[in-house]
Protein backbone atom coordinates (compact mmCIF):
# COMPACT_ATOMS: atom_id res chain seq x y z
CA UNK A 1 0.00 0.00 0.00
CA UNK A 2 1.01 3.64 -0.77
CA UNK A 3 2.47 5.28 2.05
CA UNK A 4 -0.08 8.28 1.58
CA UNK A 5 -3.17 6.36 1.47
CA UNK A 6 -5.38 6.91 4.20
CA UNK A 7 -5.90 3.57 6.44
CA UNK A 8 -8.39 3.41 8.93
CA UNK A 9 -7.57 2.05 12.48
CA UNK A 10 -9.77 0.25 14.93
CA UNK A 11 -10.08 3.18 17.21
CA UNK A 12 -12.70 3.63 19.86
CA UNK A 13 -13.43 6.64 18.35
CA UNK A 14 -13.65 6.24 15.22
CA UNK A 15 -16.36 3.14 16.08
CA UNK A 16 -18.03 5.93 18.24
CA UNK A 17 -18.36 8.21 15.23
CA UNK A 18 -19.72 5.47 12.69
CA UNK A 19 -22.56 4.98 15.46
CA UNK A 20 -23.37 9.14 15.30
CA UNK A 21 -22.64 11.16 12.92
CA UNK A 22 -23.20 10.18 8.99
CA UNK A 23 -20.51 10.35 6.53
CA UNK A 24 -19.28 13.95 5.29
CA UNK A 25 -20.73 15.78 2.31
CA UNK A 26 -18.01 14.37 -0.42
CA UNK A 27 -18.08 10.51 0.80
CA UNK A 28 -19.15 8.05 -1.52
CA UNK A 29 -21.97 6.61 0.84
CA UNK A 30 -23.71 10.53 0.61
CA UNK A 31 -23.25 11.05 -3.28
CA UNK A 32 -25.23 7.55 -3.69
CA UNK A 33 -27.97 8.57 -0.90
CA UNK A 34 -28.38 11.63 -3.32
CA UNK A 35 -28.51 9.29 -6.86
CA UNK A 36 -30.87 7.06 -5.16
CA UNK A 37 -33.10 9.98 -3.91
CA UNK A 38 -32.92 11.89 -7.14
CA UNK A 39 -34.37 9.12 -9.25
CA UNK A 40 -34.68 5.64 -8.09
CA UNK A 41 -34.86 3.89 -10.97
CA UNK A 42 -32.14 6.01 -12.50
CA UNK A 43 -29.89 4.69 -9.85
CA UNK A 44 -30.69 1.41 -10.05
CA UNK A 45 -30.72 1.03 -13.94
CA UNK A 46 -27.35 2.78 -13.27
CA UNK A 47 -25.89 0.51 -10.99
CA UNK A 48 -26.84 -2.92 -11.96
CA UNK A 49 -24.85 -4.41 -15.05
CA UNK A 50 -27.26 -5.88 -17.31
CA UNK A 51 -24.66 -8.40 -18.98
CA UNK A 52 -24.53 -11.71 -16.84
CA UNK A 53 -21.69 -12.72 -15.56
CA UNK A 54 -21.09 -16.77 -14.73
CA UNK A 55 -22.09 -17.36 -10.79
CA UNK A 56 -18.60 -18.99 -10.84
CA UNK A 57 -16.78 -15.51 -11.72
CA UNK A 58 -18.98 -13.64 -9.20
CA UNK A 59 -18.10 -16.26 -6.51
CA UNK A 60 -14.42 -15.52 -6.67
CA UNK A 61 -15.53 -12.05 -5.15
CA UNK A 62 -16.72 -13.76 -1.85
CA UNK A 63 -14.53 -16.51 -1.34
CA UNK A 64 -12.36 -15.42 1.61
CA UNK A 65 -13.68 -16.69 4.74
CA UNK A 66 -11.47 -14.23 6.66
CA UNK A 67 -12.93 -11.75 9.28
CA UNK A 68 -10.99 -8.41 8.50
CA UNK A 69 -8.13 -7.99 11.42
CA UNK A 70 -8.29 -4.19 10.03
CA UNK A 71 -11.34 -1.51 9.64
CA UNK A 72 -11.70 0.34 6.00
CA UNK A 73 -12.98 3.66 5.49
CA UNK A 74 -16.99 3.47 4.52
CA UNK A 75 -16.73 5.42 1.01
CA UNK A 76 -13.80 2.77 0.57
CA UNK A 77 -15.93 -0.32 1.23
CA UNK A 78 -19.31 1.34 -0.31
CA UNK A 79 -17.11 1.64 -3.71
CA UNK A 80 -16.23 -2.13 -3.15
CA UNK A 81 -20.07 -2.92 -2.75
CA UNK A 82 -21.15 -0.67 -6.01
CA UNK A 83 -18.76 -3.14 -7.87
CA UNK A 84 -19.00 -6.26 -6.25
CA UNK A 85 -22.61 -7.07 -4.84
CA UNK A 86 -24.94 -4.15 -6.71
CA UNK A 87 -23.82 -4.30 -10.00
CA UNK A 88 -24.18 -8.28 -9.80
CA UNK A 89 -27.23 -8.33 -8.39
CA UNK A 90 -31.06 -8.30 -10.10
CA UNK A 91 -32.78 -5.52 -11.49
CA UNK A 92 -36.58 -6.75 -9.84
CA UNK A 93 -37.89 -2.82 -10.48
CA UNK A 94 -37.34 -3.06 -14.24
CA UNK A 95 -40.76 -2.76 -15.77
CA UNK A 96 -38.87 -5.52 -18.17
CA UNK A 97 -38.59 -7.95 -15.61
CA UNK A 98 -41.69 -9.93 -15.27
CA UNK A 99 -40.86 -13.06 -13.68
CA UNK A 100 -40.90 -12.73 -10.19
CA UNK A 101 -43.85 -12.37 -7.38
CA UNK A 102 -41.97 -9.79 -5.51
CA UNK A 103 -41.44 -6.58 -8.46
CA UNK A 104 -40.81 -2.57 -8.18
CA UNK A 105 -41.24 -0.53 -4.62
CA UNK A 106 -42.97 2.72 -4.44
CA UNK A 107 -40.12 5.38 -3.70
CA UNK A 108 -41.47 6.77 -0.36
CA UNK A 109 -40.79 3.08 1.40
CA UNK A 110 -36.85 3.70 0.85
CA UNK A 111 -36.94 6.89 3.50
CA UNK A 112 -39.10 5.54 5.75
CA UNK A 113 -36.97 2.61 5.99
CA UNK A 114 -34.26 4.15 6.97
CA UNK A 115 -36.71 5.43 10.02
CA UNK A 116 -37.71 2.24 10.86
CA UNK A 117 -34.43 0.92 10.79
CA UNK A 118 -32.94 3.83 12.89
CA UNK A 119 -35.78 2.94 15.69
CA UNK A 120 -34.96 -0.22 15.72
CA UNK A 121 -38.20 -1.69 17.40
CA UNK A 122 -38.38 -5.32 18.56
CA UNK A 123 -41.84 -6.08 18.53
CA UNK A 124 -41.30 -9.20 20.41
CA UNK A 125 -42.34 -7.31 23.11
CA UNK A 126 -44.21 -4.01 24.39
CA UNK A 127 -40.60 -2.92 26.01
CA UNK A 128 -38.83 -2.79 22.89
CA UNK A 129 -41.52 -1.49 20.27
CA UNK A 130 -44.05 0.64 22.28
CA UNK A 131 -46.86 2.35 19.74
CA UNK A 132 -45.07 0.18 17.20
CA UNK A 133 -46.99 -3.09 19.10
CA UNK A 134 -50.48 -1.12 18.33
CA UNK A 135 -49.70 -0.28 15.18
CA UNK A 136 -49.08 -3.49 13.87
CA UNK A 137 -52.37 -5.07 15.95
CA UNK A 138 -54.27 -2.26 13.40
CA UNK A 139 -52.72 -3.76 10.39
CA UNK A 140 -53.72 -7.21 11.69
CA UNK A 141 -56.84 -5.43 12.60
CA UNK A 142 -57.13 -3.95 8.47
CA UNK A 143 -56.24 -7.11 6.78
CA UNK A 144 -58.56 -9.36 8.99
CA UNK A 145 -61.36 -6.92 8.19
CA UNK A 146 -60.28 -6.85 4.33
CA UNK A 147 -60.92 -10.39 4.40
CA UNK A 148 -63.81 -11.11 7.06
CA UNK A 149 -65.60 -7.38 7.26
CA UNK A 150 -67.14 -7.67 10.76
CA UNK A 151 -68.45 -5.02 12.46
CA UNK A 152 -66.97 -2.16 14.07
CA UNK A 153 -67.77 -3.59 17.66
CA UNK A 154 -65.66 -6.78 16.95
CA UNK A 155 -62.71 -5.01 16.18
CA UNK A 156 -63.03 -2.58 18.95
CA UNK A 157 -63.46 -5.26 21.28
CA UNK A 158 -60.28 -7.62 20.14
CA UNK A 159 -58.15 -5.73 18.05
CA UNK A 160 -56.33 -4.26 20.72
CA UNK A 161 -56.83 -7.47 23.86
CA UNK A 162 -53.56 -8.99 25.15
CA UNK A 163 -55.28 -12.18 25.44
CA UNK A 164 -56.54 -12.44 21.89
CA UNK A 165 -55.03 -11.75 18.98
CA UNK A 166 -56.47 -10.98 15.16
CA UNK A 167 -52.99 -12.95 13.60
CA UNK A 168 -49.55 -12.46 13.36
CA UNK A 169 -47.08 -10.37 11.38
CA UNK A 170 -44.04 -12.34 10.56
CA UNK A 171 -41.09 -12.82 8.08
CA UNK A 172 -43.38 -14.39 4.72
CA UNK A 173 -45.70 -17.03 3.23
CA UNK A 174 -44.02 -19.65 4.63
CA UNK A 175 -43.77 -18.97 8.09
CA UNK A 176 -47.51 -17.37 7.81
CA UNK A 177 -48.54 -20.93 6.37
CA UNK A 178 -46.68 -22.67 8.89
CA UNK A 179 -48.52 -20.83 11.47
CA UNK A 180 -51.61 -21.28 10.53
CA UNK A 181 -51.30 -25.22 10.53
CA UNK A 182 -49.57 -24.98 14.10
CA UNK A 183 -53.02 -23.75 14.93
CA UNK A 184 -54.79 -26.51 13.24
CA UNK A 185 -52.71 -29.11 14.56
CA UNK A 186 -52.62 -27.71 18.18
CA UNK A 187 -56.66 -27.39 18.03
CA UNK A 188 -57.07 -31.00 16.30
CA UNK A 189 -55.30 -32.72 19.32
CA UNK A 190 -56.38 -30.69 21.81
CA UNK A 191 -56.19 -31.57 25.94
CA UNK A 192 -59.01 -33.63 26.87
CA UNK A 193 -59.87 -35.86 29.65
CA UNK A 194 -56.20 -36.90 30.94
CA UNK A 195 -54.80 -36.11 27.70
CA UNK A 196 -52.96 -32.45 28.37
CA UNK A 197 -52.45 -31.60 24.84
CA UNK A 198 -50.50 -31.97 22.04
CA UNK A 199 -48.00 -29.44 22.56
CA UNK A 200 -47.27 -30.87 25.91
CA UNK A 201 -46.94 -34.27 25.50
CA UNK A 202 -46.18 -34.23 21.66
CA UNK A 203 -47.43 -36.37 18.44
CA UNK A 204 -46.56 -39.55 19.59
CA UNK A 205 -48.92 -39.66 22.81
CA UNK A 206 -51.55 -37.35 20.85
CA UNK A 207 -52.02 -40.31 18.48
CA UNK A 208 -52.24 -42.76 21.23
CA UNK A 209 -54.63 -40.78 22.92
CA UNK A 210 -56.74 -39.67 19.72
CA UNK A 211 -56.15 -43.39 18.53
CA UNK A 212 -55.09 -42.23 15.06
CA UNK A 213 -52.77 -43.82 12.41
CA UNK A 214 -51.73 -40.69 11.09
CA UNK A 215 -52.96 -36.92 10.39
CA UNK A 216 -53.25 -35.28 6.87
CA UNK A 217 -53.31 -31.89 5.62
CA UNK A 218 -54.75 -31.46 2.20
CA UNK A 219 -53.85 -28.95 -0.89
CA UNK A 220 -54.06 -29.02 -4.69
CA UNK A 221 -51.33 -30.32 -7.03
CA UNK A 222 -50.61 -26.67 -7.76
CA UNK A 223 -49.85 -26.18 -3.60
CA UNK A 224 -46.90 -24.31 -2.65
CA UNK A 225 -43.49 -26.08 -1.44
CA UNK A 226 -44.20 -24.61 2.16
CA UNK A 227 -46.59 -26.51 3.39
CA UNK A 228 -44.56 -29.41 2.78
CA UNK A 229 -42.56 -28.08 5.15
CA UNK A 230 -44.65 -27.13 7.20
CA UNK A 231 -46.03 -31.07 7.47
CA UNK A 232 -42.44 -31.51 7.81
CA UNK A 233 -41.77 -29.85 10.96
CA UNK A 234 -45.36 -29.75 12.70
CA UNK A 235 -44.63 -33.93 12.77
CA UNK A 236 -47.78 -34.91 10.25
CA UNK A 237 -44.79 -36.17 7.67
CA UNK A 238 -44.74 -34.81 4.01
CA UNK A 239 -46.37 -38.11 3.37
CA UNK A 240 -49.34 -36.27 5.19
CA UNK A 241 -49.50 -33.47 2.86
CA UNK A 242 -52.35 -34.78 0.64
CA UNK A 243 -52.62 -33.94 -3.01
CA UNK A 244 -55.49 -33.43 -4.65
CA UNK A 245 -56.50 -33.48 -8.34
CA UNK A 246 -57.30 -30.19 -10.19
CA UNK A 247 -59.07 -29.06 -13.45
CA UNK A 248 -57.62 -28.00 -16.79
CA UNK A 249 -57.78 -24.22 -15.17
CA UNK A 250 -55.31 -25.73 -11.76
CA UNK A 251 -58.20 -25.30 -9.45
CA UNK A 252 -58.87 -28.16 -6.96
CA UNK A 253 -61.78 -30.20 -7.68
CA UNK A 254 -63.65 -30.58 -4.66
CA UNK A 255 -64.88 -33.99 -5.64
CA UNK A 256 -61.32 -35.73 -5.66
CA UNK A 257 -61.15 -33.58 -2.30
CA UNK A 258 -64.19 -35.29 -0.59
CA UNK A 259 -63.26 -38.36 -2.19
CA UNK A 260 -59.44 -38.19 -0.50
CA UNK A 261 -61.08 -37.14 2.88
CA UNK A 262 -63.24 -40.06 3.10
CA UNK A 263 -60.23 -42.39 1.87
CA UNK A 264 -58.50 -40.80 4.59
CA UNK A 265 -60.72 -41.56 7.16
CA UNK A 266 -61.36 -44.89 6.36
CA UNK A 267 -57.72 -46.13 7.18
CA UNK A 268 -58.13 -43.83 10.36
CA UNK A 269 -55.90 -41.30 9.38
CA UNK A 270 -57.36 -37.68 10.73
CA UNK A 271 -57.68 -34.91 7.97
CA UNK A 272 -57.02 -32.13 10.17
CA UNK A 273 -56.56 -29.29 7.28
CA UNK A 274 -57.76 -28.38 4.09
CA UNK A 275 -55.86 -25.76 2.54
CA UNK A 276 -57.00 -23.79 -0.67
CA UNK A 277 -54.99 -21.37 -2.92
CA UNK A 278 -56.06 -18.03 -3.82
CA UNK A 279 -53.53 -17.35 -6.25
CA UNK A 280 -51.10 -20.37 -7.02
CA UNK A 281 -47.92 -19.25 -7.49
CA UNK A 282 -47.24 -21.68 -10.80
CA UNK A 283 -50.35 -20.00 -12.86
CA UNK A 284 -52.04 -17.64 -10.57
CA UNK A 285 -55.48 -19.82 -10.41
CA UNK A 286 -58.06 -19.46 -7.37
CA UNK A 287 -59.47 -23.04 -6.13
CA UNK A 288 -63.17 -22.93 -5.56
CA UNK A 289 -63.02 -21.62 -2.13
CA UNK A 290 -66.76 -21.58 -1.06
CA UNK A 291 -66.89 -25.37 -2.24
CA UNK A 292 -63.74 -26.29 -0.25
CA UNK A 293 -65.22 -24.21 2.58
CA UNK A 294 -68.14 -26.19 2.77
CA UNK A 295 -66.71 -29.22 2.61
CA UNK A 296 -64.50 -28.24 5.44
CA UNK A 297 -67.40 -27.03 7.32
CA UNK A 298 -69.51 -30.51 7.19
CA UNK A 299 -66.05 -32.45 7.91
CA UNK A 300 -64.69 -30.16 10.78
CA UNK A 301 -61.83 -29.66 9.39
CA UNK A 302 -59.57 -26.82 9.69
CA UNK A 303 -59.68 -24.42 6.41
CA UNK A 304 -56.52 -22.06 5.30
CA UNK A 305 -56.34 -20.16 2.66
CA UNK A 306 -53.09 -19.67 1.08
CA UNK A 307 -53.42 -16.40 -0.50
CA UNK A 308 -50.10 -15.36 -0.20
CA UNK A 309 -50.03 -13.65 -3.56
CA UNK A 310 -53.49 -13.07 -4.39
CA UNK A 311 -54.71 -12.01 -1.16
CA UNK A 312 -54.46 -8.39 -2.22
CA UNK A 313 -56.97 -8.94 -4.68
CA UNK A 314 -59.16 -8.01 -2.16
CA UNK A 315 -58.48 -4.41 -2.14
CA UNK A 316 -59.54 -4.24 -5.82
CA UNK A 317 -63.86 -3.97 -5.88
CA UNK A 318 -63.81 -4.80 -9.36
CA UNK A 319 -61.76 -8.11 -8.67
CA UNK A 320 -62.73 -9.17 -5.39
CA UNK A 321 -65.19 -11.28 -6.45
CA UNK A 322 -62.52 -13.59 -7.78
CA UNK A 323 -61.94 -15.14 -4.27
CA UNK A 324 -65.53 -15.22 -3.21
CA UNK A 325 -65.51 -17.48 -0.47
CA UNK A 326 -62.95 -16.39 1.32
CA UNK A 327 -64.56 -15.28 4.66
CA UNK A 328 -65.50 -19.17 5.31
CA UNK A 329 -61.57 -19.55 6.36
CA UNK A 330 -60.64 -20.12 9.72
CA UNK A 331 -57.42 -18.57 8.97
CA UNK A 332 -55.68 -16.81 5.63
CA UNK A 333 -51.88 -16.25 4.75
CA UNK A 334 -51.48 -12.83 2.88
CA UNK A 335 -48.16 -11.22 1.89
CA UNK A 336 -47.54 -7.99 1.81
CA UNK A 337 -44.60 -8.17 -0.35
CA UNK A 338 -45.83 -9.07 -2.95
CA UNK A 339 -49.40 -7.46 -4.81
CA UNK A 340 -49.18 -4.59 -2.07
CA UNK A 341 -45.26 -3.75 -3.10
CA UNK A 342 -43.93 -3.52 0.13
CA UNK A 343 -40.01 -4.79 1.02
CA UNK A 344 -39.44 -8.60 1.79
CA UNK A 345 -40.14 -9.43 4.96
CA UNK A 346 -43.70 -8.83 5.38
CA UNK A 347 -46.12 -11.44 5.59
CA UNK A 348 -49.34 -12.26 7.72
CA UNK A 349 -51.24 -14.94 8.62
CA UNK A 350 -55.15 -13.59 9.95
CA UNK A 351 -57.12 -16.10 11.76
CA UNK A 352 -61.25 -15.90 11.86
CA UNK A 353 -61.74 -16.07 15.68
CA UNK A 354 -59.58 -14.28 18.05
CA UNK A 355 -59.39 -17.23 20.44
CA UNK A 356 -58.12 -19.36 17.57
CA UNK A 357 -53.67 -18.49 18.63
CA UNK A 358 -54.21 -19.39 22.03
CA UNK A 359 -53.89 -22.81 20.86
CA UNK A 360 -50.02 -21.82 20.35
CA UNK A 361 -49.53 -19.62 22.85
CA UNK A 362 -46.10 -19.32 24.83
CA UNK A 363 -45.12 -17.53 27.89
CA UNK A 364 -41.76 -16.79 29.87
CA UNK A 365 -40.58 -14.89 32.64
CA UNK A 366 -38.58 -12.17 31.51
CA UNK A 367 -40.99 -11.51 28.34
CA UNK A 368 -44.26 -12.13 27.05
CA UNK A 369 -46.06 -12.45 30.76
CA UNK A 370 -49.46 -13.47 30.76
CA UNK A 371 -51.51 -10.39 30.41
CA UNK A 372 -48.80 -7.88 28.41
CA UNK A 373 -49.83 -7.29 24.97
CA UNK A 374 -46.61 -8.73 23.65
CA UNK A 375 -46.97 -9.85 20.01
CA UNK A 376 -44.42 -12.39 20.59
CA UNK A 377 -46.15 -14.47 22.73
CA UNK A 378 -48.47 -15.44 19.69
CA UNK A 379 -45.67 -15.77 17.11
CA UNK A 380 -43.30 -18.04 15.63
CA UNK A 381 -40.11 -15.89 15.34
CA UNK A 382 -38.83 -14.27 17.91
CA UNK A 383 -37.35 -10.78 17.39
CA UNK A 384 -39.17 -8.73 14.47
CA UNK A 385 -38.41 -5.51 13.08
CA UNK A 386 -41.26 -3.26 12.36
CA UNK A 387 -41.85 -3.76 8.98
CA UNK A 388 -45.36 -3.23 9.78
CA UNK A 389 -44.75 0.73 9.66
CA UNK A 390 -43.92 0.03 5.87
CA UNK A 391 -47.58 -1.83 5.43
CA UNK A 392 -49.15 0.86 7.75
CA UNK A 393 -47.94 3.85 5.77
CA UNK A 394 -48.31 2.52 2.20
CA UNK A 395 -52.07 1.51 3.49
CA UNK A 396 -52.58 5.14 3.96
CA UNK A 397 -50.24 6.80 1.38
CA UNK A 398 -51.96 4.85 -1.49
CA UNK A 399 -54.95 3.74 0.14
CA UNK A 400 -57.54 1.24 -0.76
CA UNK A 401 -58.40 2.80 -4.31
CA UNK A 402 -54.68 3.43 -5.18
CA UNK A 403 -54.41 -0.49 -4.57
CA UNK A 404 -57.45 -0.77 -6.74
CA UNK A 405 -55.85 0.88 -9.42
CA UNK A 406 -53.03 -0.74 -8.81
CA UNK A 407 -54.62 -4.67 -9.10
CA UNK A 408 -56.85 -3.78 -11.88
CA UNK A 409 -54.16 -2.48 -14.00
CA UNK A 410 -52.08 -5.67 -13.67
CA UNK A 411 -55.06 -8.22 -14.29
CA UNK A 412 -55.94 -6.15 -16.90
CA UNK A 413 -52.36 -6.31 -18.44
CA UNK A 414 -52.15 -9.82 -18.40
CA UNK A 415 -55.15 -10.05 -20.49
CA UNK A 416 -54.06 -7.95 -22.81
CA UNK A 417 -50.88 -9.86 -22.83
CA UNK A 418 -52.80 -13.03 -23.15
CA UNK A 419 -54.45 -11.90 -26.00
CA UNK A 420 -51.47 -10.70 -27.67
CA UNK A 421 -49.91 -13.98 -27.21
CA UNK A 422 -52.87 -15.87 -28.62
CA UNK A 423 -52.65 -13.36 -31.76
CA UNK A 424 -49.35 -14.51 -32.68
CA UNK A 425 -48.99 -17.42 -35.03
CA UNK A 426 -45.58 -19.04 -33.21
CA UNK A 427 -46.22 -18.50 -29.54
CA UNK A 428 -48.76 -20.94 -27.48
CA UNK A 429 -50.40 -19.50 -24.13
CA UNK A 430 -50.40 -22.30 -21.69
CA UNK A 431 -52.40 -21.03 -18.76
CA UNK A 432 -55.11 -18.29 -18.99
CA UNK A 433 -54.22 -15.51 -16.62
CA UNK A 434 -56.94 -15.38 -13.81
CA UNK A 435 -55.30 -12.52 -11.62
CA UNK A 436 -52.47 -10.90 -13.09
CA UNK A 437 -49.73 -14.15 -13.81
CA UNK A 438 -49.96 -16.08 -17.10
CA UNK A 439 -47.71 -19.35 -18.64
CA UNK A 440 -46.83 -19.59 -22.23
CA UNK A 441 -44.06 -20.94 -24.38
CA UNK A 442 -42.73 -20.74 -28.38
CA UNK A 443 -44.22 -22.86 -29.93
CA UNK A 444 -44.52 -22.48 -34.05
CA UNK A 445 -47.60 -22.87 -36.02
CA UNK A 446 -46.73 -26.11 -37.46
CA UNK A 447 -45.42 -27.54 -34.24
CA UNK A 448 -48.86 -26.88 -32.55
CA UNK A 449 -50.55 -28.92 -35.35
CA UNK A 450 -48.38 -31.95 -35.66
CA UNK A 451 -48.37 -32.20 -32.01
CA UNK A 452 -52.53 -31.91 -32.05
CA UNK A 453 -52.48 -35.17 -34.95
CA UNK A 454 -49.31 -37.26 -33.44
CA UNK A 455 -49.73 -40.47 -31.28
CA UNK A 456 -48.31 -40.95 -28.41
CA UNK A 457 -44.28 -41.29 -29.54
CA UNK A 458 -43.83 -38.55 -31.77
CA UNK A 459 -46.05 -36.38 -29.32
CA UNK A 460 -43.49 -37.03 -26.55
CA UNK A 461 -40.01 -36.63 -29.11
CA UNK A 462 -41.97 -33.25 -30.06
CA UNK A 463 -42.59 -31.88 -26.95
CA UNK A 464 -39.21 -32.95 -25.74
CA UNK A 465 -37.49 -30.77 -28.34
CA UNK A 466 -40.16 -27.53 -27.64
CA UNK A 467 -39.12 -27.58 -23.64
CA UNK A 468 -35.33 -27.61 -24.68
CA UNK A 469 -36.24 -24.96 -26.76
CA UNK A 470 -38.49 -22.98 -23.77
CA UNK A 471 -35.26 -23.69 -21.67
CA UNK A 472 -32.69 -22.31 -24.35
CA UNK A 473 -34.86 -18.79 -24.62
CA UNK A 474 -35.78 -18.28 -20.60
CA UNK A 475 -31.93 -18.61 -20.23
CA UNK A 476 -30.38 -16.80 -23.06
CA UNK A 477 -33.15 -13.82 -22.08
CA UNK A 478 -32.02 -13.49 -18.53
CA UNK A 479 -28.38 -13.94 -19.98
CA UNK A 480 -28.11 -11.12 -22.28
CA UNK A 481 -29.81 -9.08 -19.04
CA UNK A 482 -32.60 -6.96 -21.06
CA UNK A 483 -35.71 -8.60 -20.13
CA UNK A 484 -36.66 -11.71 -17.82
CA UNK A 485 -39.32 -13.67 -17.64
CA UNK A 486 -39.31 -17.02 -15.18
CA UNK A 487 -39.96 -20.98 -16.22
CA UNK A 488 -42.54 -23.40 -14.79
CA UNK A 489 -43.28 -26.87 -15.34
CA UNK A 490 -46.74 -27.97 -16.54
CA UNK A 491 -48.69 -30.58 -17.24
CA UNK A 492 -51.88 -29.26 -19.56
CA UNK A 493 -54.73 -31.12 -20.28
CA UNK A 494 -54.38 -29.77 -23.56
CA UNK A 495 -51.62 -32.20 -23.98
CA UNK A 496 -52.75 -35.12 -22.03
CA UNK A 497 -50.57 -34.24 -19.01
CA UNK A 498 -47.22 -33.94 -20.92
CA UNK A 499 -44.65 -32.49 -18.89
CA UNK A 500 -43.98 -29.09 -20.81
CA UNK A 501 -41.96 -26.30 -19.99
CA UNK A 502 -43.43 -22.58 -19.78
CA UNK A 503 -42.64 -18.98 -19.28
CA UNK A 504 -43.84 -17.71 -16.30
CA UNK A 505 -45.23 -13.70 -16.35
CA UNK A 506 -46.47 -12.29 -13.50
CA UNK A 507 -47.90 -8.85 -14.63
CA UNK A 508 -47.30 -6.13 -11.41
CA UNK A 509 -45.20 -3.60 -12.00
CA UNK A 510 -46.86 -0.51 -13.11
CA UNK A 511 -44.35 0.77 -15.15
CA UNK A 512 -44.75 -2.15 -17.57
CA UNK A 513 -45.73 -1.19 -20.54
CA UNK A 514 -47.87 -2.64 -23.15
CA UNK A 515 -45.01 -2.16 -25.62
CA UNK A 516 -42.47 -3.41 -23.26
CA UNK A 517 -44.66 -6.23 -23.43
CA UNK A 518 -44.47 -6.49 -27.36
CA UNK A 519 -40.63 -6.65 -27.18
CA UNK A 520 -40.21 -9.69 -24.75
CA UNK A 521 -42.06 -11.19 -27.41
CA UNK A 522 -40.32 -9.69 -30.12
CA UNK A 523 -36.78 -10.68 -28.09
CA UNK A 524 -37.88 -14.20 -27.27
CA UNK A 525 -38.38 -14.85 -31.08
CA UNK A 526 -35.32 -13.44 -32.41
CA UNK A 527 -33.65 -15.45 -29.97
CA UNK A 528 -35.37 -18.92 -30.74
CA UNK A 529 -34.00 -18.02 -34.52
CA UNK A 530 -30.63 -18.07 -33.35
CA UNK A 531 -31.51 -21.78 -32.09
CA UNK A 532 -31.18 -23.34 -35.18
CA UNK A 533 -30.37 -26.93 -34.69
CA UNK A 534 -33.23 -27.36 -32.75
CA UNK A 535 -35.79 -25.03 -34.64
CA UNK A 536 -34.44 -27.45 -37.75
CA UNK A 537 -35.97 -30.20 -35.86
CA UNK A 538 -38.80 -28.91 -34.75
CA UNK A 539 -39.70 -28.21 -38.19
CA UNK A 540 -38.23 -31.69 -39.58
CA UNK A 541 -40.47 -33.58 -36.98
CA UNK A 542 -43.63 -31.64 -37.50
CA UNK A 543 -43.78 -31.83 -41.45
CA UNK A 544 -43.18 -35.21 -41.21
CA UNK A 545 -45.78 -36.02 -38.83
CA UNK A 546 -48.11 -33.58 -40.61
CA UNK A 547 -47.62 -35.11 -43.89
CA UNK A 548 -47.68 -38.90 -42.46
CA UNK A 549 -51.13 -38.02 -41.33
CA UNK A 550 -52.43 -36.52 -44.37
C1 LIG B 1 -44.87 -16.78 -2.22
C2 LIG B 1 -45.82 -17.79 -1.75
C3 LIG B 1 -45.63 -18.47 -0.53
C4 LIG B 1 -44.38 -18.31 0.29
O1 LIG B 1 -44.19 -17.05 0.75
P1 LIG B 1 -42.74 -16.51 1.18
O2 LIG B 1 -43.04 -15.10 1.49
O3 LIG B 1 -41.85 -16.72 -0.01
O4 LIG B 1 -42.30 -17.30 2.35
C5 LIG B 1 -46.59 -19.37 -0.13
N1 LIG B 1 -47.69 -19.59 -0.88
C6 LIG B 1 -47.90 -18.97 -2.04
C7 LIG B 1 -49.14 -19.28 -2.83
C8 LIG B 1 -46.98 -18.05 -2.53
O5 LIG B 1 -47.19 -17.45 -3.71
Amino acid sequence: MVSEHKIADASFESLLRIFTVPEGPDSTLTRIEEELSRNLNQFLREHIVAEEKPLKEIEKDFSNPHIPEAPEFVSEHTQHLMDTLVAQSVHTASPSFIGHMTSALPYFLMPLSKIMIALNQNLVKIETSKAFTPLERQVLGMLHRLIYAQQDEFYQQWMHSAAHSLGAFCSGGTIANITALWVARNNALQARESFGGVEKEGLFKAMLHYGYQGLAILVSERGHYSLKKAADILGIGQQGLVTVRTDNNNRLCPDDLQLKINQLKSQNIHPFAVVGVAGTTETGNVDPLRAIGEICQKEQCHFHIDAAWGGATLMSSTYRHLLDGIELADSVTIDAHKQMYIPMGAGMVLFKDPHAMNAIEHHAQYILRKGSKDLGSHTLEGSRSGMAMLVYASMHIISRAGYQLLIDQSIEKARYFADLIQSQTDFELVSEPELCLLTYRYAPDNAIKALTIADEKEKTALNHLLNELTKYIQKKQRETGKSFVSRTQLNPARWQGLDTLVFRVVLANPLTTRSILHSVLQEQRDIAQTATQLLAQINQLSQSIISSQA
